[in-house]
């Protein structure tokens, strides 16, 4: 059974930054206003997220990392909006079936913290007590131990520390009233650092720099007419201005971050019908949709999204932005 966990853990948890992302949704769960990242080896010798979030209570510590924990699934009628989301409480448990788990907790009111250490979905001793301040703060040691030919692939594989600051950028933008932090362990200086804030662009700006926010146009779109669609979208889109070498979408559904395959290579095809010179764009995306309208389940990593009424939306999405950049192009 052991062998079977590991697989499963295994596909949930596929890189190091496949582990970050999960880990930083938990934190945005718990309220957080404050995330810092911090990661050694590429993440395979250690991920560290600290949040300021509400915390984890003392009785619910020795089922945290047992698969199907999730305190997210209240109601049966939740089910349908939680699956979209991807909430399925299988992120940590999985964590604990390919590496070394600590979580160290203090919830409102309590005069001290409790920590707790896991392995194979199970809590190794009794939650000690210990200092602690505001929220979690989730160590994963080691990971892939257990799987050598995992370890020796990722080992040799470029590291994942570029793909794991490239996530928080983008968690960055979408969540501006957040704080996010990512350093390489030991480094004196972050390699992100986003400050909270009102203003998109303000975010933008603080992750991807001037260069990159200075050539933005806002973007909005929607439509409620449930017999072809219901959505509504805003976002930022580069103008003629912006070169670069590759597309950078991010994207947001009902703020979770998504790849949408389909929609990227719509935008992807209207800039080079529009702005050639310009045609790999950064795109900034949010939409949002009746949960029961997302299929997330197209892969194991919850990323892929196939969206109900697609092709409607896709075209919408396209229209918008032709006209966009037609109207700044005269
Ligand atoms: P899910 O997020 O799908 O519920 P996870 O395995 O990712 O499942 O997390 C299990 C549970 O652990 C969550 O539902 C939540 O109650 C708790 N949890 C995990 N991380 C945090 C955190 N940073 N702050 C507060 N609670 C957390
Ligand atoms: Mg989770």
């Amino acid at each position: 059974e052991a062998v079977v966990n590991r697989i499963a853990a295994g596909e949930v948890i596929q890189r190091p930054v496949s582990a970050v992302k999960e880990l930083i949704e938990n934190s945005l769960d718990a309220g957080s206003t404050a995330i810092s990242v911090t990661v050694k080896d590429g993440g395979l010798k250690l991920i560290q997220v600290s949040d300021d979030g509400h915390g984890i209570r003392y009785e619910d510590l020795p089922i945290l990392c047992e698969r199907h924990t999730t305190s997210k699934l209240s109601k049966f009628e939740d089910l349908q909006s939680i699956k979209s989301m991807g909430f399925r409480g299988e992120a940590l448990a999985s964590m604990t079936y390919v590496g070394h788990v600590t979580v160290t907790t203090i919830t409102k009111g309590q005069l001290h913290g409790y920590r707790a250490t896991y392995r194979d979905g199970i809590m190794e001793h009794e939650p000690k007590a210990c200092a602690a301040v505001k929220g979690t703060h989730i160590m994963i040691e080691n990971l892939f131990y257990n799987m050598t030919a995992r370890r020796k692939t990722l080992q040799n594989s470029a590291d994942d520390y570029p793909k794991i600051v490239d996530l928080i950028c983008r968690f960055a933008i979408h969540h501006m009233s957040v704080s996010f932090s990512c350093r390489k362990h030991g480094a004196g200086r972050a390699d992100v650092h986003s400050v909270a804030t009102s203003s998109r662009l303000d975010a933008i700006r603080s992750v991807y720099g001037l260069s990159v926010a200075q050539n933005l146009m806002k973007i909005e779109a929607s439509d409620s007419d449930p017999s072809s669609s219901i959505f509504e979208m805003d976002g930022f889109i580069s103008n003629s201005n912006y070169t670069a070498k590759k597309i950078t979408m991010v994207l947001f559904i009902n703020d979770r971050l998504v790849e949408c395959g389909s929609l990227k290579r719509a935008i992807e095809i209207v800039y080079a019908a529009t702005l050639p010179k310009a045609s790999k764009p950064f795109i900034y995306m949010s939409i949002k949709l009746p949960p029961e309208h997302v299929d997330v389940n197209v892969h194991p990593t919850k990323r892929e999204v196939s969206l109900l009424n697609q092709e409607v939306i896709i075209e919408k999405i396209q229209f918008v932005i032709e006209s966009k950049l037609r109207n700044s192009n005269e």
